[in-house]
């Protein structure tokens, strides 16, 4: 086993072997997701993609298979933006003969506030509700597989949420980075309380910020949001580079065991004085299972 390293500040290779492994991963046609899948995939993970768009969807699985040194990759089609989707997928995902690793990295930022078929703040919805809804669902599916990891993209971006429970679909007061800032300090208050409602069961639950990243994040945001990214981007990283801290949390029998932490280029970091608030991660815990209908 190669010892990890460390390229571009990214986070380390942990070239650590996956064969055996299922890994799901969501948002797996671009960016960070598809990186990810690629490099489990030539680790020797058996990768199930899941996309919304098919033909996007395609191309990557053509791309993850043609790196798998394991299993051949698999596609499921799902918008994850849609409760009744998310449980869909989770009864087709149920069907899979394991699932080692769980990956949630769908993700956007909207300019305009939007609503859901399911009449939720569209941002909201897809990067915390979704991870949420589908993570609890294939719980049994995981513990059964156990040891098992959940891995959920969270950003740094969080430091700038200012989270009204009362709020939550930011009704009175919207703008793009506060929709997208709260649902990632959604990301990690949900990374938390999973981590102790799944304490003893083998499965753990784990979130990072990816680093600033090349890919088409910020296209749906607003049109000096997507000038800024397109001066910035040479300057980021590549999405190989910010699947890394992903791969680590996946696969490094460093992190085995570990749960309910935050991580940044492969290292453990505090997030924000709120996302470490226990009481504020068991409200919105019991408020997104109240949104979602999970019983
Ligand atoms: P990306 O736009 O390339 O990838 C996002 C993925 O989410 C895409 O595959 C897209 O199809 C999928 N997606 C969007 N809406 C969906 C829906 N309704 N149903 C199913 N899938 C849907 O961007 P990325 O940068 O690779 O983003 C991945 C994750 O990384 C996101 O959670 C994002 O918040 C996080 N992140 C990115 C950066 C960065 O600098 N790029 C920084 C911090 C965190």
């Amino acid at each position: 086993m190669s010892e990890p390293q460390t390229a571009g500040g990214a986070a380390p290779v942990t070239g650590v072997p996956m064969g055996g492994r299922v890994c799901v991963v969501t948002g797996a046609s671009s960016g960070i997701g598809q990186a990810a899948s690629v490099a489990m995939a030539g680790l020797g993970a058996t990768v199930v993609l899941v996309c919304r768009d098919r033909g996007r969807g395609q191309n990557a699985m053509a791309e993850v298979g043609a790196a798998a040194r394991g299993g051949e990759p698999s596609l499921e089609l799902a918008d994850l933006s849609s409760a009744e989707q998310v449980r869909d997928l989770a009864g087709r995902l149920a069907g899979l003969p394991r699932i080692d690793v769980l990956v949630n990295n769908a993700g956007l930022v909207i300019y305009h506030r939007q609503l859901t078929a399911d009449g939720l703040e569209h941002t909201f919805a897809l990067n915390h509700l979704a991870p949420f809804l589908l993570t609890n669902l294939l719980r049994p599916k995981l513990e059964a597989s156990g040891p098992a990891r959940v891995v959920t993209v969270a950003s740094t971006a969080h430091r700038g949420a200012r989270l009204d429970l009362d709020d939550l679909q930011l009704e009175h007061r919207y703008s793009a980075m506060l929709a997208y800032s709260n649902s990632k300090l959604a990301n990690i208050l949900f990374t938390r309380e999973l981590a102790r409602r799944l304490d003893g069961t083998g499965v753990t639950a784990n979130c990072l910020h990816p680093g600033t990243v090349r890919t088409r994040f910020g296209q749906t945001g607003s049109a000096w949001l997507r000038l800024g990214i397109a001066i910035a981007a040479p300057f980021f990283r590549s999405p190989e580079q910010g699947a890394r801290t992903l791969v680590y949390l996946a696969s490094s029998p460093e992190v085995s065991g570990q749960s309910g932490g935050y991580y940044v280029s492969g290292k453990l970091r505090e997030p924000s004085p709120t996302a470490r608030n226990d009481d504020t991660a068991r409200r919105l815990w019991d408020l997104s299972a109240e949104l979602t209908g999970l019983s």
